[in-house]
């Protein structure tokens, strides 16, 4: 269970504020409101580990959390949330790009999308930041409590279809907080990124 016992270590705001490179950092993005922080708290068995937002776009910050093998897990804010400022919002892709872009520890991207809404263009823009380093990106498509069984099938396979061009380096799965189901595969997959 890597996210068991997952600790809050620090909050950032900013890039220059980014703590050295200590461990390998594994990130989890999303779309503001997509079930990002349920997501966290599900996978750490924590009710409050990671702040669920009540306003949307409300989490600036970058937060780490260490984990008992050492690594961290990197929050990193929500994105796309249409009543943000617009010198706000720049500021945040600003710090997003640079993360994605420069993290040298960074081993693998979490991408969090409700499965109703998958891959929004600010989901492909994540996409693009974070691909060139030729590290793993695993899509949790979410909510997947709220789609029958045909629906879910269907969104794993446009998702799967859209992203067919990057071959391994993208691999998908439904998810949901609310069923708790999906929390062993994202464990096998984080795990191998870490080599556990
Ligand atoms: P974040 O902004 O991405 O961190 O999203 P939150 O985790 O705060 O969730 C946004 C909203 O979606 C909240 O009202 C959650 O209760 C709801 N939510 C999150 N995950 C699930 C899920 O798996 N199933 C259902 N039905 N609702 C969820």
């Amino acid at each position: 269970p890597i996210f068991r016992n997952a600790r809050f270590e620090i909050s950032i705001a900013k890039a220059s504020g980014l703590p050295p490179p200590n461990g390998a950092e594994v990130a989890f993005a999303g779309r503001s409101n997509a079930g990002k922080s349920s997501a966290i708290n599900t996978l750490a068995g924590h009710t409050r580990l990671a702040f669920v937002s009540k306003t949307p776009g409300r989490t600036q910050l970058i937060n780490f959390f260490r984990l008992n093998c050492g690594a961290a897990l990197v929050d990193l804010p929500g994105y796309g949330y249409a009543k943000v400022p617009p010198d706000v919002r720049r500021q945040w892709q600003g710090l997003l790009e640079h993360y994605l872009k420069r993290r040298e520890n960074l081993v693998g991207l979490v991408l969090i999308m409700d499965s109703r809404h998958p891959l929004t263009p600010l989901d492909r823009q994540m996409i693009g930041w974070f691909a060139p380093s030729g590290r793993p990106i695993h899509i949790l498509l979410t909510k997947s409590d709220k789609l029958s069984r045909n629906q879910a099938a269907a969104a794993l396979a446009l998702v799967r279809r859209e992203l067919a061009d990057m071959g391994d380096q993208v691999s998908v799965q439904l998810f949901s907080s609310l069923a708790k189901t999906g929390g062993d595969e994202v464990e096998q997959v984080v795990g191998r990124w870490l080599g556990l």
